[in-house]
């Protein structure tokens, strides 16, 4: 629990959310966005900010709390996929700073666009590689 934290204010019942899933670890809400059909927001109960501060127990029980939802939206729901998307740090586009995941529900042939429009490679792929290669 984070003072401030919006996300955390929706897990006290402080700030009102349309419930989709929760259980010990995970709630999962639907988003305010109105950007698109369906859009659900998946957060650790426990506060830590991305992915990047996450323990892996707390990643671990989100993870596969988030292929349930999925499993439920193809298998129950009608939808055909989703689309999970994730910000971790402010250059990234995080906004609320309470680590979440993006479901987006897809059906073939929605007409969605939910993959970014880059600007363009600026460097070669082999200088990146040879930066970050962990191996
Ligand atoms: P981010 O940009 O941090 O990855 O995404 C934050 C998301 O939280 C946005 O999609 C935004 O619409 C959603 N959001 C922000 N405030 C609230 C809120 O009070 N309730 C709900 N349900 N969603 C919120
Ligand atoms: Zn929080």
């Amino acid at each position: 629990m984070s003072e401030n934290c919006i996300f955390c204010k929706i897990i006290k019942g402080d700030i009102p959310s349309m419930k989709v899933y929760e259980d010990d670890s995970t709630l999962a809400f639907m988003d305010i966005g109105k950007d698109v059909d369906g859009h659900i927001v998946v957060i650790p109960k426990k506060h830590v900010k991305n992915i990047l501060d996450c323990d892996n127990d707390t990643l671990t029980k989100l993870m596969a709390n988030i292929k349930k939802i999925s499993e439920h939206l193809t298998n129950d729901c009608g939808y055909n996929g989703i689309n999970l998307l994730n910000n971790s740090g402010e250059c990234a586009g995080q906004a609320v700073p309470h680590f979440h995941f993006h479901i987006i529900p897809r059906k073939t042939d929605d007409g969605v666009d939910c993959w970014p429009k880059f600007t363009g490679a600026k460097s070669t792929i082999e200088e990146i590689h040879n930066k970050i290669k962990m191996i």
